[in-house]
Order: structure tokens, then sequence, then C-alpha cells
């Protein structure tokens, strides 16, 4: 039957299975403004969600405004932050971002240029913040959505990131692409993993390239 099933078919399979197994997807970084938004989603490089939340707890408990984390001490943040890795850069990010958004009046801008120009920031963080607090139609591509696009045959698997975003931004345009995202990285998370994926129970093998046996 996958055989002979059209593109937009495969879309419908795809979203309708991702709907029956991630019925309610959602960030899953804890924030509670739009700059501790930013910072976590920054924090969250090459590292996990649930670290990332161990040491924001505290740090936006001990610094909860800009004005504190701007003028916070390095080694403070340092040692906060530490459990998470790149640590140093990562601290030094946060007060230089912290700092960058009180310039611009202290909130997050809904401004690619200015959000790419901040340390640590790039397009992956700056599509995730923006659909996030702007609602605007932006698919962040990270590990997880890289991962499951291609054993779907969804990208070729040499496409980078931005061939990807764009591919995936062109083919669900018509859906939202922010439940989307969750959805993508959910899956990938806890069904479609690297090393263990659960193709026994997946509703896509049928169109799966890379599905086990089991
Ligand atoms: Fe992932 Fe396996 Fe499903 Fe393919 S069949 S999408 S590898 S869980």
């Amino acid at each position: 039957m996958c055989l002979n099933m059209t593109g937009l078919m495969k879309n419908d399979l795809i979203i309708n299975y991702f709907d029956e197994v991630i019925p309610n997807p959602k960030c899953e970084l804890i924030y509670n403004t739009d700059y501790e938004l930013l910072i976590a989603v920054m924090l969250s490089s090459q590292t996990t969600d649930k670290r990332v939340n161990s040491v924001t707890k505290i740090l936006f408990s001990e610094y909860n405004n800009l004005e504190a984390l701007a003028s916070a001490n390095l080694y403070d943040i340092i040692a906060i932050i530490k459990p998470i890795g790149t640590f140093h850069k990562k601290a030094q990010n946060t007060i230089t971002i912290a700092n960058r958004l009180l310039e611009v009046g202290g909130v997050v801008p809904n401004n690619r240029a200015f959000l790419e120009s901040l340390p640590g920031v790039g397009r992956k963080t700056t599509n995730v913040v923006l659909s996030m607090l702007y609602n605007e139609p932006f698919l962040a591509v990270d590990t997880h959505v890289t991962r499951v696009s291609k054993r779907l045959g969804l990208v070729n698997n040499n496409d980078d990131v931005l061939e990807i975003e764009k591919k995936l931004t062109k083919r669900f345009k018509k859906y939202n692409l922010l439940r989307l995202h969750h959805q993508f990285i959910l899956f990938g998370r806890y069904h479609c993993t690297a090393i263990h994926p659960l193709c026994g129970s997946c509703k896509l093998r049928c169109i799966c390239k890379e599905k086990k046996n089991g």
C-alpha cells in the first residue's frame, strides 16, 4: 500500500501517527519569561533538556530578572551551570545576552537578525524562539528532526540542516509547524531513538527506510 502513496498521503500518515502517539506536544524546557526561554534554548546546545532544567531552576531563581543576570559575576554563573558542559562559554553568553536584551528594552524581539547576532544563538535557536514566542512559521531542525526526517525519506541523507528545514517547511506548510516541530523532537527522543527505535509498534514502518525488525 505504501508503495503507491503520494507525498500528501505520506504527510497525512505521519501527521496522524504523530497526533496519536504525541497528542499534546510541548517544549520540555521549563521557563517563565521570554528571556528565560531564549537563554534555556541557548544552554541546551549539546546537552539534554533535563540537564538544562536542573540548572535553570537554580539560575533563574537566584537571578530572577534581566538586570541581575546582566550584572552577574561570570564565575558565579559558571558554578551553577557547570553540569551542562561548555559552561564557561555558556555562562559568558548568558551575561552578554542579558545585557544585549536590556539594550533593546528588555524583551526578546521578533527580529531574526538581532537574535542571530547574540552569542550562542544560531538559526535553530532563533527558529525555536520566534515560533514559540511569536507563532512565526519556522521549523527548527535539531538532531532528532534530522534523524527522523531522514529515516522517513522526507529529505536526502546528505542534506544539511538548512536544506532539511526548507524541505520540511515546504512539505508541511499547511500544518502547524510549531506543533510538528515538537512532535518530531519528542518522536525522535522517545520513539524513533538513535540506537534502539521502537520499530515494532511504529505505524510509519511502511514508509521508513531504516525500520528494524522486532
Ligand atoms: Fe523510526 Fe523505526 Fe518508526 Fe522507522 S520504523 S520511523 S526507524 S521507529
